[in-house]
């Protein structure tokens, strides 16, 4: 139920000067009555008193901000207490608000309540939760952009463009004496949108890498050093974990954060369960992660020869084509390091290659090389799309779009060409919020923390 009172601990659950609890829905007003024991109040002015239990017992001295309905974050009634920020004062003031007839919010909820009554796009609360997740500038940067309307205002002049047309097609599907119709401009208009669509879509890959991360995996025959790498990158000596493949976990993820660049490390389970990843994991599961990455590290071990095994690895990488390979030479500390052994790989991949000794964490022209490849593509000065949701939704538009100009074309009746922009339409909606299903919102909101 929509309106049903919601209330969660926003602050960061520990020691700490203050503690934030939210509270939104229907009985606000009674909780401040009774909890707050005030009845005269003006919303956005900030209160200072004590907040009492049902027993009528003092809780906590507090100061609270009421927002009233609509013209709040959730768009409903809200109340936001500040309470002192220990981790069991904190809990008292949310225990006694359950106590007065709230329920915990779910991850997301006050968000999603926001979505729900037309306080914000979904684009945008997808932006609420980039932000306060980012880890790196160059991620908080491209959600910022998200968070200032810059992305729904494109959205936005795209949805305006197809809902002229679609009423231009209705005039004429209404009158079709009246109005001369013309194709042509019809055409153009299509077009023009086709193009805003196109331009958005150019950078979505760079926007989702800048905010989900550049999504990285290392390959390399067993005891090229990939462990050590991975461990090297992690800065911890962590012991490798050895559950049975297949049977706990499947693929876990790191991420890092190297100068600046967020890195998705996936599929590290395989790295860690197996010497042999290629061999026991199987090269389709290897292959698997390859397809689903950005970049690709290619481990070597400087101290043997280039082998059959890296032959075969090596091959299938060229094969990949649009991916970014860094090929990584390592243990550059040991007495057997024979560089010679690779000058021809070198040679061939001049740009890509970079020595390392994982072993005594010596990585920095690595850490560099990946700066110096993704720094470009993830600095995005314009609002982009930042997640595959929005990516494809705006593609399936597109899609239709391109359909509608096809009908067009081909002299079909307006009524196939309305199908198509109708269609359009809906994906453009979805992608904003403005038609969703509880389905969509609760993928979205779930990653969301609690509070927010
Ligand atoms: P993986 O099978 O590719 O994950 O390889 P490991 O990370 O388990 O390393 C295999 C062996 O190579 C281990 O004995 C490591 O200590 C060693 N090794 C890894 N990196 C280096 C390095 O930079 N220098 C030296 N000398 N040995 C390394």
């Amino acid at each position: 139920m929509l309106n049903d009172t919601i209330v969660a601990i926003s602050s960061p659950i520990g020691t700490g000067a203050i503690g934030v609890v939210r509270i939104s829905g229907n009985h606000v007003k009674n909780i401040i009555d009774q909890a707050l024991k005030r009845k005269k109040y003006t919303p956005k002015k900030m209160y200072y008193g004590w907040l009492y239990n049902k027993e009528g017992e003092k809780v906590d001295e507090i100061t609270w901000v009421y927002h009233s309905q609509p013209h709040s974050y959730t768009g409903e009634d809200m109340l936001e207490i500040f309470c002192h920020g220990g981790k069991l004062i904190t809990y008292a003031v949310f225990n006694t608000i359950i106590k007065y007839g709230a329920r915990q919010a779910l991850p997301g909820e006050f968000t999603k309540r926001a979505v729900l009554n037309g306080k914000m796009d979904l684009i945008k609360a997808e932006a609420v939760n980039n932000v306060i997740t980012s880890e790196t500038e160059i991620s908080l940067k491209a959600s910022f952009n998200q968070l200032k309307n810059a992305l729904s205002e494109k959205i936005n002049n795209i949805k305006n463009s197809l809902l002229n047309i679609s009423a231009q097609i209705e005039v004429e599907m209404d009158y079709p004496d009246d109005i001369e119709f013309e194709d042509h401009n019809l055409k153009n208009k299509l077009v023009h949108i086709v193009n805003s669509m196109d331009q958005l879509l150019k950078e979505a890959d760079n926007g989702i890498i800048a905010v989900e991360g550049v999504r990285t995996v290392i390959v390399g025959k067993p005891n090229s050093g990939k462990s050590t790498l991975l461990n090297a990158f992690l800065r911890k000596d962590r012991a490798i974990v050895t559950d049975i493949p297949g049977t706990t976990r499947d693929t876990i993820e790191e991420n890092l954060n190297i100068n600046g660049i967020y890195l998705k490390l996936i599929d590290t389970a395989g790295i860690r369960y197996t010497e042999d990843t290629l061999e026991r994991v199987g090269i389709e599961r290897t292959i698997n992660s390859i397809k689903n990455s950005h970049l690709i590290l290619f481990v070597l071990d400087g101290t043997t020869p280039f082998t059959q095994e890296d032959e075969i690895i090596y091959t299938k990488l060229n094969e990949l084509g649009d991916k970014i390979v860094i090929i990584v030479l390592n243990k550059s500390d040991s007495p057997n390091f024979k560089e010679s052994n690779y000058l021809s790989l070198k040679q061939k991949n001049q740009n890509d290659f970079v020595i390392i000794s994982a072993k005594n964490g010596e990585i920095k022209t690595l850490e560099d090389k990946i700066y110096e490849k993704f720094f470009e593509k993830v600095n995005i000065e314009e609002p982009t799309l930042t997640n595959q949701r929005q990516k494809m939704t705006l593609e399936s538009s597109k899609e239709s779009v391109l359909n509608a100009i096809n009908s067009l074309e081909k002299g079909f009746s307006n009524d196939v060409i309305m199908y198509d922009i109708r269609k359009a339409l809906e994906k453009i909606y979805e992608l904003s919020g403005e038609n969703y299903t509880e389905q969509l919102l609760d993928k979205i909101f779930s990653t969301f923390c609690v509070g927010k």
